[in-house]
Order: C-alpha cells, then sequence, then structure tokens
C-alpha cells in the first residue's frame, strides 16, 4: 500500500492553505457579519480556478478526481464555510451532473461558464413534503412538444436567490417515480414561469442563502433533459454520492481546524496555576478529538481514491458522510468545552464552526438516511 499524496495534488492542497491563511481566514468575522464575501476574493478565486476544479480540461477546468478535490476542501473547511460553498455547487451537486450525464451541446453551453465560476449552479431536489423520502417528490414535467412544461416547489435550495443554472429533478412517470419515472432538467434563471420563492432563514451559513424555487408553467426546452427521459433518480444519486464525500472532506478540515484551535487554547488558558493542556481530562478529550480526526481522514482518502478508481462507492459515501460530519459536531463539541465560556462567544471562531457545521448531518442526506443507504447495501451483498 502507498499512502503518498501525487506531488501535483499535495502542491494544490498546499496552495489552497496559504490563501485560507493569508487570505480567506483574516476577513471570515466580517464574513459573518455582513453575511458577504468581499468581491475581491471572489474574483480571485475565479482567477485562481477554484469554480473548476473539478470540470474536464477539455472544458475550461482542471479535471480534478474526487482526491484531489477533497484534499482542497480540506483545507478551505478551515476557514468560513461560506469559501467552501462558494465553490461546491460548480465543483459537485451542481456541475457533477453535467459533465457525467451532459450530452456534448450541452458541457459545450455550460461547463466552461461554471469553470470560470461566470455562472454559478444549484441542485433542487427537496421539496417540502420531500426531504428524506426524495422519491415521492411532486414536481411534475409534462412533454408538451419540443417543451417540458413544469409545476411544483422546491424548498430549502442553496444558492437558490443568486444561482444561474439549476439541476431540477421532477416526476415524468408518477407511476413509476424512481424506477424510470423521475428525470433532471437544466433550467436556466429568466426562464418563463421559474421564480425564485422565499428565502429561507438559517441558523448559520452567513454568506449563503437557501430558498424555494417555483415552477409555474414552466416551458424548458426538451434539449435541457439532462441524461435520458426517466434517467433523472440515478443522476441526482450520482451527485449525491459524489457530495456525500465532499461533505465528509468539508467536515474533515473543520475539525482538524477546532482540533488545532483547541491545542493551542489549552496551552496557554492557565487555571490553578497550570495550562489546562496539563490536565487529564482536556487531554483526553483532544486524543478522542484527533483519534476520530485521523480515522474519518484514512475513510475520506481511500474512499476518494477508490472513487476515482471508477468504482461504485454509494456505500463507503454514505459512510464518510454519516461518521465524517458526526465526528466533526463531537468534535465542535468538545472544542467548545474546552474553551469554556470564550468558546460560546462571538469572538472565537469556535461558536461559528459549532452552529455551521450542525447542519451537515442534515443535508445530502440526514444521517438516518446514510445509516438506511449503508445497510441496504449491506443487506443485498448478503
Ligand atoms: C441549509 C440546508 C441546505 C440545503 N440545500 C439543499 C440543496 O441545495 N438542494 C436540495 O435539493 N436540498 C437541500 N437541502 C435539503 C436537505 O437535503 C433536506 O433537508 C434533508 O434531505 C432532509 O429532508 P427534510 O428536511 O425534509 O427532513 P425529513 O425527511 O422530513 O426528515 C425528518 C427527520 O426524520 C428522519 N427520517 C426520515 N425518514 C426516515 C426513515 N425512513 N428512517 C429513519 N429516520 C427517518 C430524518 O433523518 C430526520 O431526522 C438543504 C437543507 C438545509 C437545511
Amino acid at each position: 500500500m502507498d499512502f503518498t499524496i501525487p506531488k501535483e495534488l499535495e502542491l494544490l492542497k498546499n496552495m489552497t492553505r496559504d490563501l485560507v491563511k493569508k487570505e480567506l481566514e483574516p476577513v471570515a468575522n466580517d464574513v459573518e457579519e455582513q453575511s458577504k464575501i468581499p468581491e475581491h476574493l471572489v474574483e480571485k478565486m475565479k482567477q485562481l480556478g477554484y469554480f473548476g476544479l473539478t470540470v474536464p480540461p477539455e472544458y475550461g477546468g482542471s479535471g480534478l478526481g474526487l482526491l484531489g478535490y477533497s484534499l482542497v476542501i480540506e483545507e478551505l473547511a478551515k476557514t468560513h464555510i461560506a469559501f467552501f460553498l462558494l465553490i461546491s455547487t460548480n465543483n459537485s451537486i451542481g456541475g457533477k451532473p453535467i459533465v457525467s450525464f451532459g450530452n456534448e451541446e450541452q458541457k459545450k453551453k455550460y461547463l466552461p461558464r461554471l469553470a470560470t465560476g461566470e455562472w454559478r449552479t444549484a441542485f433542487a431536489l427537496t421539496e417540502p413534503e420531500a426531504g428524506s423520502d426524495a422519491a415521492s417528490i411532486k414536481t411534475t414535467a409534462v412533454r408538451d412538444g419540443d417543451h417540458f412544461v413544469l409545476n411544483g416547489t422546491k424548498h430549502f435550495i442553496t444558492g437558490g436567490p443568486y444561482a444561474d443554472v439549476f439541476i431540477v429533478v421532477a416526476l415524468t412517470d408518477k407511476k413509476l417515480r424512481a424506477r424510470g419515472g423521475i428525470s433532471c432538467f437544466i433550467v436556466e434563471k429568466g426562464t418563463p414561469g421559474f421564480s425564485v420563492g422565499r428565502v429561507h432563514r438559517a441558523m448559520g451559513l452567513a454568506g449563503s442563502q437557501q430558498s424555494d424555487l417555483i415552477f409555474k408553467n414552466c416551458r424548458v426546452p426538451a434539449s435541457n433533459l439532462l441524461g435520458k427521459e426517466g434517467q433523472g433518480f440515478g443522476v441526482a444519486m450520482d451527485a449525491l454520492d459524489h457530495g456525500r464525500i465532499v461533505a465528509g472532506a468539508d467536515a474533515l478540515g473543520a475539525a482538524e481546524k477546532l482540533l488545532e484551535l483547541s491545542v493551542e487554547f489549552a496551552k496557554q488558558r492557565v487555571t490553578f496555576g497550570k495550562p489546562i493542556a496539563e490536565r487529564q481530562a482536556i487531554q483526553w478529550m483532544l486524543a478522542d478529538m484527533a483519534t476520530e480526526i485521523y480515522a474519518t481522514k484514512m475513510m475520506l482518502y481511500h474512499a476518494a481514491w477508490k472513487a476515482d478508481q471508477g468504482e461504485d462507492v454509494a456505500r463507503e459515501a454514505a459512510m464518510v458522510k454519516l461518521y465524517g460530519t458526526e465526528m466533526a459536531n463531537r468534535v465542535a463539541d468538545k472544542a467548545l468545552q474546552i474553551h469554556g465560556g470564550i468558546g460560546y462567544m462571538k469572538e472565537y471562531p469556535v461558536e461559528r464552526m459549532y452552529r455551521d457545521l450542525r447542519v451537515t448531518r442534515i443535508w445530502e442526506g440526514t444521517s438516518e438516511i446514510q445509516r438506511l443507504v449503508i445497510a441496504k447495501e449491506l443487506l443485498k451483498e448478503s
């Protein structure tokens, strides 16, 4: 076994670490307070190619596999989550369906613009009455000549208010549903009959927005069907497998940062005449944090590497998402405990990271749903 990270990926990881340290982390508090990433940093990330990391080179991207992309996200996750969310849809659940299932015409039209960051994407599966049970969506797409007419409401869609291109999952056959009755469409902002509905107010995630999307007799050209008619559930699940590994990378990076902050703090905080780092109660928390981080890192790198070999990773992706995000929440809780009262205050990043990490156990499939996926795969095999 060779655990060495390829040189070019290591360089990319280091470049991201530098960017985070020198330019992104210093503005993290401003992003939180103003709920906005400074425009010059959005431009910088566009110029450095961060929007097209996973887009194939022939369409203007860097063509990174999941391992390379995960290494970048691990570093980016060490600062405000807004930076991860800024680039993650184009590189994962928004762009991946076009990379994997788009026809040549669709790839030529959309991917170069996603790679430069000129256009941003959103992935629209969830509905008010269909979250975990995604196959019970109600949004319909009915063929009418060379168009499909979409009707329905999507919900909690990250990037809804500002995305330019939406991957929309809809029912084309109510009887077949997930077994050939669901299709995916590329819907552009400004398509008549499509509008952004209410914008949600979230517990955290400053700098990004989630909203409803409303489709009222929205006519989408049939040429915007992504993949074959009826193949949409598979398209969505493929995107989610990718997204779940990336969610693990985000959780890993955030947990590593929380551990680093906790070690630093424990060494300098003195109580009863000694730094708290010298107390076994604190050392055990640090040791448990480090151990779980190490376990996640090994799972993540292995699953990402396996996906890059072209193997099916549905089970591993669910395991990485489940273990990684639950781990990061446990680490955030311990980090806050180690920091004591100051950990609860907004002056320290622990408070913000604790809140922002909470959603990682919910989005892209809750922890309960990951367990269902893992169990289903296990029982299928036996
Ligand atoms: C901040 C944020 C951003 C999001 N971004 C997007 C996005 O960009 N695109 C998108 O399509 N969606 C997005 N979502 C939606 C997200 O994927 C769903 O919220 C999630 O899948 C859960 O669905 P739900 O909220 O309807 O919960 P429900 O499905 O109603 O679940 C409620 C509870 O019941 C549990 N549960 C449900 N079924 C079972 C079962 N069979 N067995 C055991 N427990 C079960 C769940 O685990 C959960 O604890 C986002 C959500 C949030 C909060």
